[in-house]
Formats: structure tokens, C-alpha cells, sequence
């Protein structure tokens, strides 16, 4: 996850909400800020009007804090016109962490998409000793030292500790299903790349589309290859999505994203971001040309300044989506030395 900024986009609603209080960003929409501890430090909650209450799309990772925020809006907001519904849109801990805690305090129903819901569980109960033995194996193939390797596995343990346990049930939609959410009809969209099956949604009628964390205005969404995936590309996921985007979504849409300001400026922001990833791939390939790299060396070439364990995380991960996309198109070879450890260098 990096910044690049956005010169061309247009900003409807410049400041954010007071953290914990919600306000309305479109007729029927309230945009809910709750903060995370990490450096990307807050996270976009909407609540859809649907009916006689709210639609709540995700819900803040599970601390005491969001805990607490979400009482207060229960208790303020949204004390006559109840919860109806949960819509989360990933597994990531930002966005599912509540869920669990949510669904059973409201006594409503989890709407996901299947590969999340089921990651949800997966990611949840990381992780027995062989497959941390797996896992280092392969973050040491791949040249990481002990120390970085720890952080990496911690990250990894520590989803538990952020997330709830899911309901027991689930309702299940998939691309290119409706949803209607009040008076509002839907189109669902799914992305890969940031997650598996990220849930998107489109009001063609009001152009409004809740972009999860696919396109954000300020920073590029974080795409990593996962230890359980290795051969994975992320990459390749994240801008074949976007690409669709561009097709399936008006230029001029409000964009609802789940970090960063509300934008308009769609197709501008995903021709940004899609050249940020070339410029990328150009930079590994020009850091490798001398002489073939380990992948964690490339790390802090891309990643010029000082990370903390959770950052340095993502930007291995972000490198490694890197090698694997030309890895797979052919544009980088990898050799596996004597020592075990993977080094590429440009085709
Ligand atoms: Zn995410």
C-alpha cells in the first residue's frame, strides 16, 4: 500500500465525519468513520437505507473502541430505525472484524460472498505448527531474515485477535446478482487481487458505487501474495478487475470507498493506479538487470523508508505480486539455488 496522490479526481464531500458519528453522504447513505491502529489509520462504514431501518456495509475491526462506537450509534442514530442487515465485503480484519459480534447483537443476517465468508474461516484459525513450518520455509526461500519472518508469522496469527467468530450461516451473492437494498436496486461486482472475491456494489440508476477497497482516492490498495498461495497473482487479479471496472462503471459515479474521501473521477483514478503497478514492475526489472535478487532484497529498493513489522508485511507481500505477475507472463525468470532460495532476474 503506497500514496499516490490523484490530481484529476473531484471531492463531494472534503471532510470526513467526526470518528463514531455518522453523517449523510448521499440521500439514504450515512458515512460512519471508525479509526484502526494501524498507519492507515481509519476505515469507511456506510449504512444503506433499507426499509424501516439500516443496511450496514462492514464494520470496523474488533476492538473495544469500535465496539464501543457502535453501541453509540445503536443507542443515537439508528435507535428507531434498527439494523436490518449485514453486508461485509471482504475478509479482511477492517472490514469482517465485528461481524461475528454485529450479526448476533442486532440478531441480523451476514450477506458475503463465498470465497470471503469461507476465507473469513480460514483465515481465523491460522495457524497449526506445520503450516508454520510451511510458511517460514517459504518467506526463507525467498530471502526474508528471522526477524522479518517473525513479524510476517505474528501478522498472520494475529487476524484471530481482530475478528469475531462468523455466524454459522450465510447469505451468498456472487457477481453479477441484484441486490435491493430499500428502494435501491444493485448490481453486485466482484474484484480480485486486494482480497479473493471482494464484493462491490452499483446503483446504475443513482450512480453510486461502493468501491470496498478496489479503488481508493489517495493510496493504492494493497495487493500481496499470500504463504498459502505462492505461485499466486494477486497482481494480475487486481488489474484484470479494474480493467472490468472501467467498463462496467460510469466515469462519473460517486465513488463510496471504504478508505480515504469519497471521489468522482472512476476511470481517471484506475488509469492512475494502473500505471503506478507498470512503473512497478519497471523498477524490479531495472533493479534486477545487474544481477539476479532475492525477492526481500528488492523489498527496500521499492520501499525506500524505514518500516515498521506491519508495513514491511504488506510490502513483501506487494513485491512478491510483483515477480509473480512477470514471473508469469514471462517478462522475469527465478532460479532456485544450492541454498534453496529463489532468486529472479529479467527474461
Ligand atoms: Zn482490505
Amino acid at each position: 500500500m503506497s500514496t499516490i496522490t490523484a490530481a484529476t479526481l473531484h471531492f463531494p464531500s472534503p471532510v470526513p465525519p467526526e470518528l463514531g458519528r455518522p453523517v449523510e453522504v448521499a440521500p439514504g447513505i450515512l458515512w460512519l468513520r471508525l479509526a484502526l491502529p494501524f498507519q492507515l489509520n481509519h476505515i469507511n462504514v456506510y449504512l444503506i437505507e433499507d426499509g424501516a431501518g439500516w443496511a450496514i456495509l462492514d464494520t470496523g475491526i474488533n476492538d473495544a473502541r469500535s465496539r464501543a462506537w457502535w453501541e453509540s450509534v445503536l443507542a443515537g442514530p439508528l435507535a428507531d430505525r434498527r439494523p436490518t442487515r449485514l453486508i461485509c465485503t471482504h475478509f479482511h480484519p477492517d472490514h469482517v472484524g465485528l461481524a461475528g459480534w454485529l450479526t448476533q447483537r442486532c440478531g441480523i443476517e451476514l450477506t458475503m460472498s463465498r470465497t470471503e465468508y469461507l476465507g473469513t474461516h480460514f483465515h481465523r484459525r491460522w495457524a497449526e505448527p506445520e503450516e508454520i513450518e510451511a510458511h517460514t520455509a517459504y518467506y526463507a526461500a525467498c530471502g526474508l531474515d528471522d526477524a522479518s519472518i517473525g513479524a510476517l508469522l505474528e501478522r498472520d496469527i494475529g487476524y484471530r485477535w481482530l475478528t469475531t467468530d462468523l455466524p454459522h450461516t450465510y447469505r451468498r451473492v456472487a457477481s453479477g446478482d441484484g441486490l435491493s437494498i430499500g428502494g435501491r436496486r444493485f448490481e453486485v461486482l466482484t474484484g480480485g487481487g486486494h482480497s479473493p472475491e471482494m464484493m462491490m456494489l452499483y446503483c446504475r440508476e443513482e450512480n453510486l458505487f461502493l468501491a470496498a477497497d478496489q479503488v481508493l482516492a489517495k493510496i493504492s490498495p494493497n495487493v500481496s501474495v499470500w504463504p498459502h498461495e505462492p505461485q499466486g497473482d494477486p497482481l494480475g487479479d487486481f488489474l484484470r478487475t479494474l480493467a472490468e471496472l472501467n467498463g462496467a462503471v460510469a466515469e462519473d459515479a460517486f465513488v463510496l470507498a471504504a478508505h480515504n474521501l469519497p471521489f468522482v473521477g472512476l476511470h481517471a483514478r484506475i488509469a492512475e493506479l494502473t500505471k503506478h503497478h507498470d512503473q512497478r514492475c519497471q523498477d524490479i526489472l531495472d533493479a534486477c538487470a545487474a544481477a539476479p535478487m532475492l525477492p526481500a532484497e528488492i523489498v527496500p529498493l521499492l520501499f525506500p523508508r524505514k518500516l515498521d513489522a506491519h508495513q514491511t508485511s504488506f510490502a513483501f507481500g506487494e513485491t512478491l505480486a510483483h515477480v509473480n505477475y512477470m514471473l508469469r507472463r514471462g517478462w522475469m525468470l527465478e532460479d532456485v539455488g544450492n541454498d534453496g532460495r529463489r532468486r529472479v532476474r529479467p527474461a
